[in-house]
């Protein structure tokens, strides 16, 4: 059966949905961002078991499930086989919660999440791959694939033992194009080699090219004052060939009419703005931040509580900022958790991390920074 053609490119990411006070999801807000959506010609909703603990679906179900006919839209959701499973039956049951929690009733797409070089061989060992083709025969997945964090010789290597996957979920972005960690280009040309549409996650980074360091912000301004930071990113992404969407993981309704903007109609990049995204590249290599998405993945199991993205946030923010603000921003997001010197270096974060960061070297050096 062929892709149902996706003419928007856009996708709603819902990984990063916007939150009450309380830390719950504004699920009216996400309506709002819904409607606008699919009027604008949207149809491809993403989310995962894992996201929110399990509250993206739910919010998936109340803003759209419920909301808008099956036709209206297509959704994807993820199997993860090391965040909350440990063994092989925890893992093959979240599909069966995911088809409860969404109310999709089937779903469109359907990812083995987040492999890398740490978790692949749990999804041979609890027999996932197998697993997902049985929910198609019985018709409750449409398309199945995988989403890939690793490097291109591990994307070739699962290509070649499961060349009926029929498309990959890669991180592309202009950021992680030649970045060997990432290999956003390399992985892509592998993906088209074997003829597998593929899905763009992280297009702006987790929100790092939306909001970047001033050198870009500035490079991207003086090219066109009236573009936002992250349209660029969007452009980039959504102009790639063999890209069948584009997730963008919206945590408001500015976002989403921004990407809206950005991408009706949609413009690829010419000569001239693929040069400024070449020097914005530059820029980028010559910065020193630490590139953390904020995904959370790394939090889940740490032993010592420790927030990690939110510390890798105090210290790239700590630039240009008075010491005694960082130091108090550091006291605040670790207020009642573990700070960095409490990292007993287990290593679970690491294996976890689909950045690859070398997170207990960088939590020694936040250590340094801010705990003086
Ligand atoms: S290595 Fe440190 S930060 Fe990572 S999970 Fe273990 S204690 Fe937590
Ligand atoms: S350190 Fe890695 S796993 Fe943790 S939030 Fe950042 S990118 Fe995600």
């Amino acid at each position: 059966m062929a892709f149902r053609e996706n003419p928007l490119k856009l996708g709603f990411g819902l990984m990063r949905l916007p939150k009450n006070p309380d830390g719950s999801i504004d699920v009216p807000q996400v309506c709002e961002m819904t409607d606008k959506f699919i009027a604008a010609g949207g149809t491809y909703f993403d989310t995962a078991y894992v996201y929110d603990n399990g509250d993206s679906e739910a919010a998936f179900r109340k803003a759209v499930a419920e909301r808008y006919p099956r036709e209206a839209y297509t959704v994807a959701t993820k199997l993860h086989a090391t965040i909350q499973a440990h063994d092989e039956q925890s893992a093959k049951q979240e599909f069966q919660i995911s088809l409860e929690r969404t109310g999709a009733g089937y779903f469109d797409y359907y990812l083995l999440h987040a492999l890398q070089r740490s978790t692949f061989s749990k999804y041979d060992d609890y027999g996932l791959w197998d697993f997902v083709k049985e929910q198609k025969e019985k018709g409750l997945i449409r398309h199945w694939g995988f989403s890939f964090h690793a490097d291109p010789d591990l994307l070739e290597q699962l290509l070649e033992a499961h060349p009926d996957a029929e498309f990959v979920q890669l991180q592309i972005n202009y950021a992680d194009w030649e970045n060997p960690g990432v290999a956003s280009r390399r992985n892509l040309d592998i993906c088209r080699a074997h003829g597998k549409p593929v899905i763009v996650m992280e297009p702006v980074k987790g929100g790092i090219l939306a909001d970047p360091i001033p050198e870009v912000r500035q490079i991207l301004t003086e090219a066109d004052p009236a573009a936002s930071c992250a349209s660029w990113a969007l452009r980039f992404a959504c102009g790639l060939e063999g890209v069948h969407a584009v997730l963008s993981g919206m945590s408001d309704l500015g976002q989403m009419e921004d990407n809206l903007k950005t991408v009706t109609p949609f413009r690829p990049l010419d000569e001239k703005e693929l040069q400024v995204i070449r020097k914005v590249q530059a820029a980028l290599d010559a910065d020193k931040s630490i590139p953390c998405t904020s995904c959370h993945y790394c939090t889940k199991g740490c032993p010592m509580e420790i927030p990690i993205p939110e510390i890798f946030n105090v210290i790239n923010r700590k630039k240009g900022s008075p010491k005694f603000r960082t130091v108090r921003e550091y006291d605040i997001v670790t207020q009642g958790r573990g700070r960095a010197g409490s990292c007993i270096a287990c290593g679970q974060c690491e294996s976890a991390c689909p950045q690859g960061l070398e997170i207990i070297s960088l939590l020694r050096q936040c250590r340094a920074e801010l705990e003086k």
